[in-house]
């Protein structure tokens, strides 16, 4: 049983992770940039744990130098995510891969994107948002440019601030400056939490940076208080089970939380993350929700209208891709 065919909205990916191997391998060789030690046999990404997850994301990222690569990235993930059904998609971008976080650089790099996003919204009905992202293990002063650069560029395609990376990094606190900026620019705010900390990782990601999402936050799932305060809050959490088994984040697909955070009453979403990373397409992640949860296109209807109601779009956006998310009669 393949659930490709059924209209999907994911909210957790990134951009450079979603990059086909053969698209960065591509880029590689026309720049003669010799990353071949990151690559498995089998032709995919290769990496040991979380670590080195981030070392091999980053040499792959130094394929992509301007804002022409950016343009062809663009197209080529939005390509390969909407042959899953996907018609609506956010993305974490990040100006330090983008120019290093200089501002009018990144605009020409945002520009490129948007412009490819266009393009695909056209021939492919799917719409991407793109959601600015400091990168956790940089450090809190270096979070602060991505902020300025997210502020500045706030507008149809830039949506919403994050923040990923080494979540063990310092304490969510550390980053208020940067998300406090955001917030009085009118960005939407989530925050990678709870992947690899425990509830208080994820309690004061709340607390102390006033996200309404939280990417991964499956370790809420050991605290049954803040399980209850994240379902009275509302805070939606943007689960992506394929990584966290593939990044042994948890035991397997049996032990993976989802099930039980949504029993809970958290409202829960579903994304790939870095798919072509971890083996995983938003097809196999609903395959595998319904061959260990037994979940079903009612379930994936109700995940997606989750989504829909947390994407950080207008609602003229929201109208337009509800429509595309309605089952084919
Ligand atoms: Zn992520």
């Amino acid at each position: 049983m393949t659930f490709r065919a059924i209209p999907k909205a994911e909210l957790h990916t990134h951009l450079e992770g979603c990059a086909p191997p053969s698209f960065i391998k591509g880029l590689a060789a026309e720049k003669k940039i010799d990353i071949s030690k990151i690559f498995a046999p089998d032709g995919g990404y290769a990496f040991r744990d979380f670590d080195h997850f981030l070392q091999v994301y980053e040499a792959a990222c130094t394929t992509l130098q301007n804002p022409e690569d950016f343009r062809r990235l663009t197209m080529a993930v939005l390509e390969e995510t909407a042959s899953h059904g996907v018609v609506y998609m956010e993305t974490f971008v990040s100006p330090d891969f983008c120019g290093g976080g200089d501002l009018s650089a990144w605009r020409d790099y945002l520009a490129a994107m948007e412009d490819a996003a266009l393009e695909a919204e056209e021939k492919l009905g799917i719409t991407l948002k793109g959601i600015v992202t400091g990168i956790r293990h940089f450090g809190p002063d270096a979070s602060k440019p991505a902020a300025r650069c997210a502020a500045e560029t706030k507008g149809s395609f830039i949506t919403g601030y994050g923040m990923a990376g080494g979540e063990m990094v310092g304490r969510p606190g550390d980053y208020a400056y940067s998300f406090d900026m955001a917030r009085e620019a009118g960005l939407r705010l989530t925050c990678h939490a709870g992947e690899w900390g425990g509830p208080d990782m994820v309690a004061d990601t709340i607390r102390d940076l006033g996200v309404e999402r939280i990417g991964h936050g499956i370790s809420a799932a050991d605290d049954p208080a803040l399980m209850a305060e994240i379902a009275e809050k509302e805070i939606v959490l943007e689960v992506c089970p394929g990584s966290n088994v593939v990044l042994k984040a948890v035991g397997g697909w049996a032990s993976h939380p989802i099930a039980k955070l949504r029993d809970a009453g958290v409202k829960v979403t579903v994304s790939t993350d870095d798919p072509p990373f971890f083996h995983t397409t938003m097809t196999a992640e609903y395959d595998m929700l319904h061959k260990t949860f037994g979940w079903d296109v009612d379930d994936f209807t109700a995940l997606n209208n989750t989504a829909l109601a947390a994407a950080f779009c207008d609602d003229k956006t929201r109208a337009r891709v509800a429509k595309r998310l309605e089952p084919a009669p």
